[in-house]
């Protein structure tokens, strides 16, 4: 109990951005959330499709959309942040499982900064949905924090598109593309009209690009104009090396 009140006291005396969210050192600039040491590095070179980290500065397309550009539905992707950096794995892991909602804000602002580098131009910001079991487990979609807090920076409304209607019971990381693409498969449902509209698809992680792939192929199909993805992290643009 005690220990909990003094966790709570430190909460107040230390706000966001004066202590890093990751090692918990004191920082001395309020206008980051990490000290230097815990601040992962921003992706230079990257696909210009998909937004995968590429370390040929040469190379304009990743190995993935190489192969697979005409399957893909959404339009543009990007991310701040290589999936396969531990300090970006550890900062997804406490917003997906630490419930650690002040993360959310850090990771959004990083997201906004990317999206505000990009000529994208989009009528409002959706998330990608996870299953009502879910939801109820977590007691929150992560996805749908980071989407409201672009959507604060921005100014651009968020409108839930889709609801997901099959509950995965195997854990999606560890299965293969195809694997995912086929558990996708029919998992969600549109919820709200998309006609003629550009949209925002606000997701933590994209690394087999199967659950953007999904949710822009059913927007796409209820005739949305253009869908661009934001994530926090994204893979390696090398095949068999998606994380
Ligand atoms: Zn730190
Ligand atoms: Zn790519």
């Amino acid at each position: 109990m005690f220990k909990l009140f003094k966790k709570t006291i430190a909460k107040l005396v230390y706000p966001d951005g004066l202590r890093c969210l990751l090692c918990d050192k004191e920082i001395p600039r309020t206008d980051n959330s990490l000290c230097p040491n815990c601040a992962p590095e921003i992706i230079s070179h990257f696909c210009v499709l998909c937004g995968a980290d590429l370390t040929n500065a040469y190379q304009r397309y990743c190995d993935q959309c190489l192969l697979i550009k005409d399957t893909l539905n959404f339009d543009f992707a990007r991310a701040p942040y290589a999936y396969s950096d531990v300090k970006v794995k550890k900062i997804v892991w406490q917003l997906k499982y630490g419930k650690k909602f002040y993360v959310a804000k850090h990771m959004a602002d990083d997201m906004t900064k990317i999206i505000n580098e990009t000529n994208w131009n989009f009528d409002f910001i959706t998330y990608v949905p996870i299953h009502k079991k879910r939801l109820k487990q977590r007691g929150y979609n992560q996805s749908k924090l980071l989407a409201e807090r672009i959507g604060e920076n921005l100014k651009i409304k968020v409108i839930p598109t889709l609801i997901k209607i099959k509950h995965m019971q195997t854990n999606a990381t560890k299965l293969g593309r195809m694997e995912r693409i086929k558990a996708l498969s029919g998992s969600f449902k549109r919820i709200t009209s998309v006609r003629g509209k550009r949209i925002l698809l606000v997701d933590d992680v994209i690394t087999s690009k199967a659950t953007a792939n999904e949710c822009s192929r059913i927007l796409k199909e209820c005739r949305a104009k253009e869908i661009y993805v934001i994530t926090y992290a994204t893979s390696k643009g090398i095949i068999n090396k998606l994380y």
